[in-house]
């Protein structure tokens, strides 16, 4: 395979790939959907499994797993959008409520959906801590905490320093929100398992297949290099690549998250950071690190700061200072790891839209559907959306589709060069905020 279809430790490390072959040809369908990653392929299974007379085609781009669903850090957790406090300033405390709910059954989707098929994607499930690494973060920790209790929200607890530091044994490690709601899978895996499933059930999966213009009329015309794909109803799960499609340029920006791993950690190096209970681990930065262990016992982390993109340019997998700053952050975090050697390094996109929380949307009519604005937190939501697509197309009224964030309205991203400048103004406050919360942390050596 291409080395550059594998644009991420997952991928590099998954070993032969057999990719399905492109379009040819015209044919049609009755539903086209672009993009192979969670989205599109769990549309695609759900559609099929409900209702076997419908004939159903993916059609990605590179391989199935190439956008964020193939370099994630694969935890399976309920965040959404940014965070709490930001959701309910924006959107109010209903409607807070009804994204957590959402998100709570989206990670118990992902679970049943690997028990129920043995997909084999390393799945566990070992709960999540949102650790605070300064007194502000602790503040701010508890006023999120607060925020999900007052509203009724349960499952969540406060964990102090003495009970974390007996999970995780990290000088940083200050206090951290406590919810066993999370797993954590390999991405890679779990992509290419969702496209087995999807063609078990019957969906035609064409990879290397770019849609690169599609026409309206009675029914789409999808036009790729080598076919056209005539279909009723088309699905737009291309998440942070759905502002390169002219009808959707304005509703999301993509920015590049990265993300380095470790070598194997020794025994001696397991035994001094502890975290036998392998917790996912985030901080409460506004740009997080998100960190876990692999399968074969390496730290994976993540985040820090973001690459920004302009107009179409998404070649921003590479960010040698984010790498650095992870590297240093990691052992900042545990000081015992000093020296550890790291094995991979690389990026992938997240959409954002201007008021960072998702949204599944429809283009004209109903028979055209995108699903796009992840912020970060879409590996259990993009499941789950599949699920809900799959209902909006069937024409089911069900308490999916009925979810404020379907059909909402978005505001626009003004166009380039206004939209970078808007970005970078954003970003920079982001920093800005999280520099204030840390300035007080050890400087590295
Ligand atoms: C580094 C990183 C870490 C992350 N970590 C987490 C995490 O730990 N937990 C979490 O909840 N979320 C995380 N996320 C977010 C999560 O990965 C995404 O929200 C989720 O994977 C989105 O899935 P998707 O199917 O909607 O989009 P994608 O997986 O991005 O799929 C879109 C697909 O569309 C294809 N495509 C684009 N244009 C075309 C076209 N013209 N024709 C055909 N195909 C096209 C692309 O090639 C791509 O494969 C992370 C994201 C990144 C980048």
């Amino acid at each position: 395979m291409d080395p550059t279809e594998q644009p991420s430790f997952w991928l590099r490390a998954y070993g032969p790939y057999v990719p399905a072959a492109h379009l040819q040809g015209e044919t049609s369908v009755d539903v086209a959907i672009i993009g192979g990653g969670y989205t599109g392929l769990s549309t695609a299974y759900n559609l099929r499994s409900d209702s076997p007379a419908l004939t159903v085609a993916v059609l990605e781009a590179s391989v199935v797993g190439f956008g964020a669903s193939g370099r994630n850090g694969g935890f399976n957790m309920t965040l959404f959008g940014l965070e709490p406090a930001v959701t309910k300033a924006l959107f109010g405390q209903q409607r807070t409520v009804e994204a957590h709910r959402y998100m709570e059954r989206a990670v118990d989707y992902v679970r049943d959906l690997v028990t129920r098929h043995n997909l084999q994607s390393d799945y566990e499930h070992p709960g999540f801590l949102r650790v605070a690494t300064t007194p502000g973060f602790v503040r701010r920790i508890q006023h999120d905490l607060e925020i999900l209790t007052q509203m009724g929200i349960s499952g969540l607890e406060w964990w102090d320093a003495g009970r974390l530091q007996s999970a995780v044994r990290s000088p940083l490690a200050l206090g951290a929100w406590w919810e066993p709601r999370c797993g954590l899978l390999n991405p890679a895996k779990q992509a290419r398992e969702l496209k087995r499933l999807a063609i078990e059930a019957g969906v035609d999966v064409f990879e290397h297949t770019p849609v690169l213009s599609i026409e309206r009329g009675p029914r789409f015309t999808l036009r790729t290099p080598s076919g056209t794909l005539s279909a009723g109803h088309v699905v737009f799960a291309t998440n942070a690549y759905s502002h390169l499609f002219p009808e959707l340029r304005a509703r999301e920006t993509a920015a590049f998250t990265h993300m380095v791993v470790t070598e194997p950690l020794t025994p001696a190096q397991q035994e001094a950071v502890g975290w036998a209970g392998r917790q996912g681990i985030e901080d409460a930065r506004n740009f997080v690190h998100y960190l876990r262990l692999t399968a074969d016992q390496r730290i994976a982390i993540g985040g820090s700061d973001v690459s920004l993109t302009f107009g179409r340019g998404m070649q921003h997998d590479l960010n040698p200072r984010v790498f650095a700053d992870l590297e240093r952050d990691l052992v900042r975090l545990f000081p015992s790891l000093r020296g550890i050697r790291f094995a991979d390094r690389w990026g992938g996109p997240v959409s954002v839209p201007v008021d960072m929380a998702p949204a599944i949307g429809f283009l004209g009519d109903r028979r055209a559907i995108y699903s796009l604005g992840c912020v970060g937190h879409g590996v259990s939501m993009a499941h789950l959306n599949g699920r809900t697509i799959a209902d909006l197309i069937l024409e089911r009224q069900t308490d999916l589709t009925r979810v404020w964030f379907v059909g909402r309205r978005m505001i626009q991203w003004p166009p380039e060069p206004i939209r970078f400048a808007a970005a970078h103004a954003i970003r920079g406050y982001m920093r800005a905020e999280d520099w204030a919360y840390e300035r007080k942390l050890p400087q590295a050596e």
